[in-house]
């Protein structure tokens, strides 16, 4: 719980520093005269480009979240202690366990 608590927070400052730097860039190319305010809220092939590889990233990132779980799930008892593949009883509960390939 902790650790999770420390990679949440580690992401938000991320996220944070991410959002504060475009906005800092796109107030300093505003009023520099680089652009207008309709310029900032049209969304044009780059922009597009970049959301759909977020969008891929993000995609990305849950299916190796999830193949992970999965892979840790088939090492975990009923009891859910994780066990060692070729350990063929669980230690914490003492129940039989099918060897997995993994
Ligand atoms: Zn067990």
């Amino acid at each position: 719980m902790k650790r999770n608590l420390g990679r949440l927070a580690v992401l938000v400052a991320w996220g944070t520093a991410i959002g504060l730097t475009v906005l800092d860039y796109n107030l300093w190319f505003y009023s520099c005269q680089g652009c207008s305010s309709i310029a900032l809220s049209e969304t044009d092939i780059p922009e597009y480009g970049f959301l759909g590889l977020t969008v891929v990233a993000a995609l990305i990132l849950v299916f190796l979240k999830w193949r992970r779980k999965v892979a840790l799930d088939r090492r975990r008892c009923d009891c859910d202690a994780l066990l060692d593949p070729n350990w063929g009883y669980c230690p914490v509960c003492g129940s039989f366990r099918q060897k997995t390939s993994a």
